[in-house]
């Protein structure tokens, strides 16, 4: 069982900003930049192109309205957008809102509070559509 499922069925503790019967949005814990969030589907499967290309287009649907909702939030450039899975075999989508190019490279971090974590996913979860 992957930490992503562990996060999906309640084992372990996650900042969430968006879910449904499909998928779960959270913050990543280590962020390369603030609002870093992580577009999981519940279903665990290892690599993005295992994904039924229905189950693809799932995921960057419920991706586009997270990413619609991080830009409500916060103030960057523009979200990019990164798929890579070696740490973590359970597919998921990072959102990071981006100002300078090192905030796509994920040797470079940014750390936040609990309380920041707390308040920043609250706030992105409002704004969720
Ligand atoms: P990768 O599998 O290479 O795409 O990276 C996995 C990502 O998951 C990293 O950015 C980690 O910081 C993040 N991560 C690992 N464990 C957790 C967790 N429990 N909660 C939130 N994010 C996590």
């Amino acid at each position: 069982m992957s930490i992503f499922t562990k996060i999906i069925t309640g084992e372990l503790p996650s900042y969430k900003v968006a879910e449904d019967k499909d998928f779960i949005a959270f913050l990543d814990i280590n962020p390369n930049a603030k609002g870093h969030t992580l577009v999981v589907p519940k279903k665990e499967e290892n690599k993005i192109f295992d994904l039924s290309e229905e189950a693809y287009s799932k995921l960057m649907r419920f991706s586009y309205r997270v990413a619609k909702a991080l830009e409500e939030t916060i103030s960057c450039k523009r979200i990019g957008m990164s798929v890579i899975g070696l740490e973590v075999p359970h597919v998921h989508v990072h959102l990071v809102p981006t100002n300078v190019m090192s905030d796509m490279q994920f040797t470079h971090k940014v750390s936040l509070t609990h309380d920041e974590f707390i308040s920043l996913s609250k706030k992105i979860a409002s704004n969720f559509k």
